[in-house]
């Protein structure tokens, strides 16, 4: 699943991987995990995020391999944040090869309307987690107040937006003559976007039930 910041790409990833009753990968939690579990990769992953660089493909690509050789796994799974660049999606149609389509969906918003987003979202005070831009009131997940983020200020927000642009225009190149690639509108209510994915997989893999 690709999408800008603010698109709602992983409650979209979450809600898909629950209905498909997949599990939800996405690489911020198996870099986590990997550096928890004291792997070489998650090791060397370690040492390159602590000297304040970017994590190389090849790391991405093996922490990314390893999680889907994973038993749970076999069936299929979400992807959420990965590939990033071109050399990454190459190397995971090489893990895919003979696994099922893979389905590439990526989310489209206006980018007036994630800067909106962005610079509007709030965090809970308490507990930290990012707040749903539908939750009104208070935390729904310990009943925190919540707060606006500090860091998403307007100009931070559309240098974000530009870096993942320019990040992520290759990546759509790569993928978008393929059959199994959509472009999904971001813009509408989250439950709107969510049938939406519902029906392309369903037209793609067949249904869920
Ligand atoms: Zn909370």
């Amino acid at each position: 699943m690709l999408g800008p910041p603010g698109a709602g790409k992983g409650t979209q990833a979450e809600r898909l991987a629950k209905v498909r009753a997949l599990p939800k990968i996405s690489t911020g939690d198996i870099l986590r995990e990997a550096v928890q579990a004291g792997t070489d990769l998650g090791l060397a992953a370690k040492v390159t995020m602590e000297a304040g660089n970017l994590i190389g493909d090849d790391v991405m690509i093996g922490i990314v391999l390893e999680r889907l050789d994973r038993d749970d796994a076999r069936p299929g799974f979400v992807l959420d944040g990965f590939p990033r660049t071109v050399v990454q999606a190459a190397a995971l149609d090489g893990m895919v090869d003979g696994r099922g389509p893979l389905v590439v969906l990526d989310i489209v918003v206006p980018e007036e309307v994630l800067v909106r987003r962005l610079a509007t979202r709030r965090i809970c005070s308490r507990c930290g987690v990012n707040a749903a831009v539908e939750w009104t009131g208070d935390c729904q997940k310990c009943g925190g107040p919540l707060v606006a983020r500090i860091d998403d200020s307007v100009d931070i927000v559309r240098e974000r937006l530009k870096i993942y642009q320019r990040q992520t225009k290759p990546l759509v190149d790569y993928y978008s003559t393929r059959s199994t690639f959509r472009s999904i509108d971001g813009n509408q209510p989250p439950d709107t976007v969510t049938g939406r994915i519902d029906a392309i997989l369903a037209e793609i893999c067949g249904s869920a039930t």
